[in-house]
């Protein structure tokens, strides 16, 4: 690691931050993430989406000798911030896969004369072994991981390429390495250390409150009623809240906003609806054709389109600071999804609503579809049969061939992938060897997958149920702790006329006792659960509130166990 000196003076951070950037003071956990890299320490900083990650390194490359690689698997987020440097007259390199090997020599040219101090880096590039030792003459003094939960195989937005970059950091003399996440689940948090081989990271985490988000869930019954609850939402409110919300609720449903559908199709239908009511709106999804969400984007960005109607593949990056609303159509898997998602709303710290409609019918069907797709030995044979027949298939031909489904199909995919035994190009799977044993193939992994997303839909699940504060029930679930009794802040805290409050007793038991003998995979819940089995109980020890959380809900919903403080 190189010796950075002194740390600069408060002066310093100050001067760059008001001259470079033209901003007036740090938001929380910048300035500290900054100093800790200044000081030549490791950071892993945990930060909600919006808190300002790219500000930290953006900034403290003014002050490092070196240059600063930046890492990030989003080429238009890195476009942007190309763009809005380069305005600013901070020079900065942009080596992606699609530039010429010749381009991309200039590009590192631009480095080593000293006219870029920062490069911005697709993870793939990596790959490339011209393009590290074209590096590797070069000092660098800090390697950025941006979106580092993308290291983590856990998520949906796992990354193959992000394993390479700890062999990258090493290769070029290990600079202080930075990891940005808005992702603050314990365990992935160690998963980005150990696959970073960060080496004793200060870890920088900012509560993850947002206190101007005003949370609430609409339940209803019918198919139907989700259209009625929408249009309420979004033409005149008959919500019968309090005096105290009520106007502040309404206008916020004026204001800009998105809904997230689960599916394509919603997300269209949901657009045609809001335009039959009025709204300027648009849809969103990843099959659209490019230039549409270009587009589409950019005039929801302008204030062209008030309302945006999306899948998940709308919002990172998307850096609208006056967002007022996010409505969920559907339950999302996870709540860490979910607090992506309605975090996007309310940027500006203003007043912003956060609503979910839940049918639990739709979430019974969300539950089977996570619950099921557990790969058996009998369908890893079946794959082998159908792709020694044919060698190379689209995975329409393999499907008919194995009789899986798509769901199945991909999981079956990504685990062939993983033990190197077929690679996929452009939706066709080649096997790369002769023919393989499936019995070593192991399922631990796939086993411990489906569980964790189980246990995530779970936890999704309790807090559309809850009947306590929301915002505690998330911030308990990132192992935080929320102190006031209530937040006011959420439908249960200030509920609407006409709904019951119920109060529950905030569970602070360190241990709960199955009262019948029953076993809960404790795996799913991850580490921090110690378990010991007594007779025919069953006690299992939560160390950090967000598995209380889970407890309390497994008291609340099934009765299945009994609180050993009561
Ligand atoms: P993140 O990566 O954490 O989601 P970004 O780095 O994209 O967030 O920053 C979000 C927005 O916050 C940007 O528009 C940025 O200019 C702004 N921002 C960052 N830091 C500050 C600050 N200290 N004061 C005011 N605005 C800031
Ligand atoms: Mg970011």
């Amino acid at each position: 690691m190189a010796a950075h000196g002194a740390q600069p003076a408060a002066a310093d951070l100050g001067h760059v931050l008001h001259e470079s950037f033209g901003l007036e003071s740090f938001r929380p956990g910048q300035e500290r993430s900054i100093r800790a890299v200044l000081n030549g320490r490791d950071v892993l900083a945990v930060l909600p989406t919006g808190a300002g990650k790219s500000l930290v390194y953006q900034a403290a490359a003014q002050l490092l000798p070196g240059i600063t690689i930046v890492v990030s698997p989003l080429l238009a987020l890195m476009k942007d911030q190309v763009e809005s440097l380069e305005q600013r007259d901070v020079g900065v390199s942009f080596v992606n896969s699609m530039l010429s090997a010749g381009d991309a020599a200039d590009e590192l040219d631009k480095l080593r004369s000293g006219r870029a101090r920062l490069l911005y880096v697709t993870p793939d590039r990596f790959e490339n072994e011209e393009f590290v030792a074209g590096l590797s003459g070069t000092e660098v003094s800090l390697f950025v991981v941006d979106e580092a939960h993308c290291v983590s195989d856990w998520g949906h937005s796992f990354r193959p390429s992000y394993l390479l970059l700890a062999g990258a950091a090493a290769c070029l003399k290990h600079p202080v390495m930075l990891a940005l996440t808005a992702t603050a689940t314990p365990w992935i948090r160690r998963e980005i250390v150990e696959r970073l081989a960060m080496r004793d990271p200060e870890i920088v985490v900012r509560d993850t409150d947002r206190p101007n988000l005003f949370l609430e869930v609409r339940r209803v019954e019918a198919e139907t009623d989700d259209r009625r609850v929408l249009q309420e939402l979004l033409t005149g409110d008959a919500d019968s809240y309090p005096d105290e919300v009520a106007p502040r609720l309404a206008r916020a449903m004026q204001g800009s906003g998105i809904v997230y559908t689960a599916t394509t199709k919603a997300a269209r239908e949901t657009a045609e609806w809001l335009r039959g009511w009025g709204i300027a709106a648009d849809y969103y999804h990843g099959q659209r054709k490019k230039a549409d969400r270009v587009r589409v984007q950019e005039a929801f960005m302008d204030g062209e389109l008030r309302v945006i109607a999306a899948t998940n593949a709308f919002g990172l990056g998307v850096d609208k600071p006056d967002v007022r609303f996010v409505v969920h159509r559907d339950v999302p898997a996870s709540v860490e999804v979910y607090y992506q998602e309605a975090g996007r709303a309310g940027r500006d710290g203003e007043f912003a609503r956060c609503t979910i409609i839940y049918r639990p019918a739709d979430l019974g069907r969300a539950a089977f579809l996570a619950g099921r797709g557990e790969l058996t030995r009998d369908e890893l044979e079946r794959g082998r049969a159908g792709l020694l027949k044919q060698r190379e298939v689209t995975y329409r031909e393999l499907a008919a061939a194995i009789g899986l489904d798509k769901a199945d199909l991909v999981r079956l995919v990504a685990i062939l992938k993983q033990h190197k035994i077929v690679q996929e190009r452009r939706g066709r799977v080649r096997l790369r060897v002769d023919d393989f044993d499936p019995d070593a193939i192991s399922l631990d992994k796939e086993q411990y997958r489906r569980a964790y997303e189980q246990s995530r839909l779970e936890m999704m699940h309790g807090y559309v149920e809850s009947v306590g504060c929301r915002r505690r029930y998330i911030l308990n679930y990132f192992g935080e702790e929320f102190e006031p009794e209530q937040c006011d802040m959420c439908d249960n805290d200030v509920p609407r006329s006409g709904t019951q409050r119920v109060v529950v007793a905030e569970p602070e038991p360190s241990s709960i006792q199955f009262a019948s003998g029953e076993r809960v995979t404790h795996e799913a819940w991850g580490e921090g659960v110690v378990e010991s089995a007594t007779g025919p109980d069953v006690t299992v020890l939560f160390e950090t509130t967000g598995y209380k959380t889970l407890a309390a809900g497994l008291v609340a919903e099934h009765g299945l166990l009994r609180r050993l403080d009561e």
